[in-house]
């Protein structure tokens, strides 16, 4: 049987209700990272496979020890926690029993009664501080405010919808949980707004609460893995299965939808891996970045060639609910494929309609699909800063991402199923034949009509120059801001940084885009161009300036 019969087989096989079983599984997991339940969540999905016959391996890292440019995270659980208003008025702001989200992930215990202050930066923290609102979720807020007297912090995110209670991570080392004493919880944008139009007039708005969590030594990082046919080259297929109980399509949708996909695909890998021939498909569940970035680096230190990835990480999207488009966020020019051409051909004209001029990339079929240049944020980068070519699949925007409202209502398990099919075609189907040229005039032209001309033509010069890089893989490392912040000792520097951390939104993309291509030996002349090619859009100097200088302060040798 060939691998397109298999994929016939696999879709009329697949049953929706079978999905969303699952996906009510997986996400009653409060899936935090560094938590117990995030390992219990592991081993729910091994047992899951293996029940289904999949062969399962399962690699299992540290959080004591991340791969580079991670920094170590404290074992965290979380019991119960509560926040209720008792002046003016008497109310529940914010509830573990309504949502997973409303204390803060990695949160310290505690109890607390005080006034509500409000404030976004450090420097505006009042001196009496008792319990702070803000926005602000940063570290150095905390501490800030904690220094000042703060008994408690309450967190709401300017963008999320009004009933919506974000998700926040704290992310803290072992020594910075020692020092965490005051509790943080998060509460709806709309509450966060009355309680800042009370204190705006003047008055009093009075709070209690409680955090009820525990934190122990960094706990054990676990990689589900099963996988099709053998050989020393590897493609890809990742779903990160990380984040608050009760959210579903960041990321349950991928995890889910990949697990019972892996399933019905097990029924017939036999006849698959003859179909692959001298190479294997491995799916791969991770912690986000913590997981992929340390896979990654342990199989290429043991000489696994990896030919691409395809990551699934918001796939389920009713995009009418959530106002969103699934993107097909491309490597960076300088990693452009066989895999990333063969790889689009299959969504193209699995989502719409075929390849060619008269269509529109666009609202094809009522299902909205966008081709995207590279952005950071997802299991992709993991290998994109190794210098191989991945390609992410994610709905965006998505109002109701990470917060409580990101729940199965907003899920669909047809259109999940439809993308993981068809992330599972291309891997599977993959063979090196030439479609490199076509794809690239196609982006080419595409690029042409979308780009401003200035930076068309910077992006032109990347498309002819990208030569073959030896990439220099000892030096790459996921860049995560929180640990750059934490390693610049420089008080200026590291206000310099952190100000354009909080100001450009897409810090983290240059920072991957700008290592990647260092290691193909360009000066910093054309490690500027290179980045204006990439990010597609005007770059000043100085930012400019302050990239290269946040990598060169992470891998500590100069650039160029
Ligand atoms: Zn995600």
């Amino acid at each position: 049987m060939s691998i397109s019969s298999i994929i016939k087989e696999v879709k009329s096989a697949a049953r929706p209700y079978e999905l969303l079983e699952l996906v009510v599984r997986l996400s009653s997991y409060h899936r935090i990272q560094g938590s117990r339940e995030l390992l219990e969540a592991s081993d729910f999905m091994r047992g899951f496979l293996e029940e289904a016959s999949n062969e399962v391996s399962v690699e299992v890292f540290s959080y004591a020890n991340p791969p580079k440019w991670l920094s170590p995270l404290v074992g965290w659980d979380l019991i119960d926690g509560e926040v209720r208003v008792t002046y003016p008025e008497r109310g529940v702001l914010s509830s573990v029993k309504k949502a997973s989200t409303a204390v803060a992930a990695h949160s310290p215990p505690g109890e607390f009664s005080g006034q509500v202050s409000y404030a976004e930066s450090e420097d505006l923290i009042p001196d009496d501080v008792e319990v702070l609102l803000t926005s602000n979720r940063s570290l150095d807020m905390y501490f800030e405010a904690v220094r000042k007297g703060a008994k408690a912090l309450l967190i709401y995110r300017r963008d999320a919808p009004p009933k919506g209670i974000p998700y926040i991570g704290l992310f803290p080392t072992p020594d910075e949980a020692y020092k965490m004493k005051a509790p943080v919880l998060c509460v709806p944008r709309g509450s966060a707004e009355k309680i800042k139009t009370l204190l705006g007039k003047g008055e009093k708005v009075i709070v209690e609460g409680f955090v009820k969590s525990t934190y122990s030594d960094p706990r054990e990082l676990k990689i589900v893995m099963t996988e099709f046919g053998d050989g020393g080259r590897e493609i890809h297929v990742t779903a990160h299965y990380c984040h608050p109980r009760g959210t579903v399509n960041d990321n349950v949708s991928g995890a889910a939808t990949l697990l019972y996909v892996a399933k019905l695909l097990s029924k017939h890998s036999c006849e698959i891996a003859r179909n692959l021939r001298g190479f294997r498909v491995r799916l791969v569940w991770v912690p986000e970045h913590y997981g992929s970035v340390a896979l990654v680096k342990k199989l290429l230190d043991e000489n696994v060639e990896i030919l691409g990835a395809l990551n699934l990480d918001m796939i389920g999207e009713k995009q009418a609910l959530t106002n969103s488009v699934l993107n097909f966020i491309r490597p960076p020019v300088l990693l452009l494929s066989e895999f990333e051409a063969h790889a689009f051909r299959n969504f193209f004209t699995s989502l719409g309609s075929g390849w060619g001029l008269t269509t529109s990339i666009t609202r094809k079929h009522q299902f909205r699909f966008e081709l995207k240049s590279y952005e950071a944020g997802s299991d992709h980068d993991a290998y994109v800063v190794f210098g191989i070519p991945a390609v992410s699949l994610t709905n965006w925007p998505d109002k109701f991402y990470h917060t409580n409202l990101d729940s199965i209502n907003k899920f669909s398990p047809s259109n999940a199923l439809r993308i993981t099919i068809t992330a599972l075609r291309a891997a599977l189907t993959f063979e090196f034949n030439n479609q490199l040229k076509h794809y690239e005039s196609f982006m080419r032209e595409s690029e042409y009509f979308s780009l401003p001309k200035p930076i068309y033509r910077v992006r032109k010069d990347l498309y002819e120059q990208r030569r073959n890089c030896r990439f220099a893989r000892e030096l790459a490392g996921y860049p995560s801001p929180q640990y750059l912040l934490r390693k610049v000792k420089d008080v200026e520097v590291r206000e310099e940084i952190k100000r354009f951390l909080s100001k450009a939104s897409w810090a983290v993309t240059a920072y991957v885009i700008a290592n990647t291509y260092s290691f193909c030996g360009l000066s910093v002349n054309d490690l500027r161009k290179s980045l204006v090619g990439e990010l597609g859009i005007k770059v000043c100097e100085r930012e400019l300036d302050i990239v290269l200088k946040s990598l060169e302060l992470l891998r500590e040798i100069p650039l160029g």
